[in-house]
């Protein structure tokens, strides 16, 4: 049975490619029917930031990557690790180090580049005799002579010099496990059988296969797929603090579509990638070695893609999604919507076809109310803002021309609207009633985009904006003609 597992350190949010690692690992199991566990890796204490361990294992619920066993705590786990780091002290595999983290290793340790081993080669009189003395020691790994090598399902074989490993700390002093012990103690016992983590982790894995064979677990050693880099554009590595995933207004699909394309060539072409098409789709063979290029523009672009879809989509998330942009809508925007269109605001198929109306100018959902707002709610006309635009607008027409004119003359635009049947109130009939209408004003000097100029400022109280002519459309005739009188007035 293939199992994986997410094995984060609970150091802050989770980032882009933590959330990439989880969804590789996540798929990986779901697409052979195995297991999928989440551990915390905390067993650095002065890292751990307080309540990071329960906003990942929340995280992960809210992208669907739900895990079927943890999370395993491994603060929680410390007893295990040490039963285990004895019996590589038994099997000559590791040994005391009775160099305090503050004293004599401390700069034995910097002049070398690594520690010098100087406990490595402690008589047994004198390891006795510190034992009796209670003095504190760490447990190190013994790092044979030799190479070591493993086959990297990415890189393929990597080989690494042992001179190079340093016998790293297994577990140290205040008997808490590092890194490596824990994590490989924990792979064995857990079961996993594929490790896919950050290429970053590559330069532990030779001691990690050191481990697996001195603990003789050699048969059960995982494969290992170490997937590329996260660059910018400038290909800098990116920042941990400038890749949060957390509340930028992302549609979670969207931003796992996102990072599931990083380093990820896809088998079939496709612009949308659900949860369920990567499971289908994932194969580590097409998973690249090279550094994956993050941009923020492509996730805006993907971001409008998933919202668009979601919207467009018949399930419950759609539900959720278009009652909360309401829901955020009405709380900012109540006492400016237009009583005559305000029941339209509860009609799903026409909030929803107003959402995608504004779609292209979204990048994050709470730009939502606000772009939306145009709508539903009244131009404030009463402004000094709104009179200066008003001028630019109209001399923008037709220096010649008064607002009045167009609006109020027996030959008004708000005639030729109203003679305009609700039934044939559509994008079509709009611009063509318009485009006749624009020509018996000609000799007032007004062309088609002049008039409509005045028009968008008359329903929208702005100079630039959607298709005026669809936003008509969605308002209905009886609001745009009421927006007009009043911008008359
Ligand atoms: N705790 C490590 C991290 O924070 C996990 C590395 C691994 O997956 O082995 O990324």
């Amino acid at each position: 049975m293939f199992v994986t597992r997410f094995a984060p350190s609970p150091t802050g949010f989770l980032h882009l490619g933590g959330l990439r690692t989880a969804l590789f690992s996540y798929v990986l199991a779901r697409s052979r029917r195995g297991k999928f566990i989440l551990r915390i890796e905390d067993t650095d204490s002065k890292r751990t930031v307080p309540g990071a361990a329960e906003n990942l294992a929340s995280i992960l619920n809210i992208f669907g990557l739900t895990y079927d066993e943890g999370p395993f705590i491994q603060s929680q786990r410390a007893s295990i690790y040490r039963q285990h780091a004895e019996k590589l002290l038994d099997n000559d595999a590791a040994y005391r180090c009775f160099c305090s983290a503050n004293t004599s290793a401390d700069t034995a340790v910097k002049k070398s580049g690594g520690y010098d081993r100087r406990c490595r080669h402690i008589s047994v009189t004198t390891i006795t005799e510190n034992l009796q003395k209670n003095l504190p020691y760490s447990i190190r790994l013994k790092i044979p002579e030799g190479r070591t090598s493993f086959v990297d399902l990415i890189h393929a074989k990597l080989e690494f010099a042992n001179r190079a490993l340093d016998d790293s700390i297994l577990l140290k002093s205040d008997g808490l496990p590092t890194y490596h012990l824990a994590n490989v103690v924990d792979d064995k016992l857990m079961g996993v059988t594929h490790i896919l983590r950050g290429e970053e982790w590559i330069p532990s894995t030779p001691k990690h296969v050191l481990l697996y064979r001195a603990f003789g677990w050699e048969d059960s050693m995982p494969k290992f797929a170490h997937v590329p880099l996260l660059i910018n554009k400038n290909g800098q590595k990116l920042s941990k603090r400038h890749s949060d995933v957390n509340e930028k207004g992302y549609l979670p699909e969207a931003l796992l579509n996102f990072v599931g394309m990083l380093g990820f060539t896809p088998p079939i072409s496709k612009e949308i990638w659900l949860l369920d098409d990567f499971i289908e789709h994932f194969n580590v063979c097409h998973l690249s070695k090279s550094a994956a290029i993050v941009s923020y523009d492509q996730l805006d672009r993907l971001n409008r893609l998933h919202i668009a879809h979601r919207l467009k989509s018949d399930s419950p998330l759609r539900e959720n999604l278009v009652d909360s942009i309401r829901r955020d809508f009405l709380s900012q925007y109540n006492s400016r919507i237009q009583e005559s269109i305000r029941e339209i605001i509860f009609q799903n198929s026409h909030f929803i076809a107003v959402l995608l109306s504004v779609l292209p100018r979204i990048t994050f959902i709470h730009q939502f109310p606000s772009l939306i707002a145009s709508v539903y709610c009244l131009p404030d006309f009463s402004t000094q803002e709104s009179s200066i635009l008003k001028q630019t607008v109209m001399s923008a027409i037709s220096p010649a021309t008064s607002f009045t004119e167009i609006s109020e003359s027996n030959n008004s635009v708000v005639s030729c609207l109203e003679a305009v049947p609700e039934t044939q109130w559509t994008e079509e009939n709009l611009k063509t009633k318009l485009k006749e209408f624009a020509k018996t004003i000609t000799e007032r000097r007004i062309k088609y985009g002049g008039l409509m100029k005045f028009l968008r400022f008359a329903v929208t109280g702005d100079k630039t904006g959607d298709d005026l002519t669809h936003l008509m459309v969605l308002l209905g005739k009886n609001a745009v003609i009421e927006r007009i009188n009043i911008c008359n007035r």
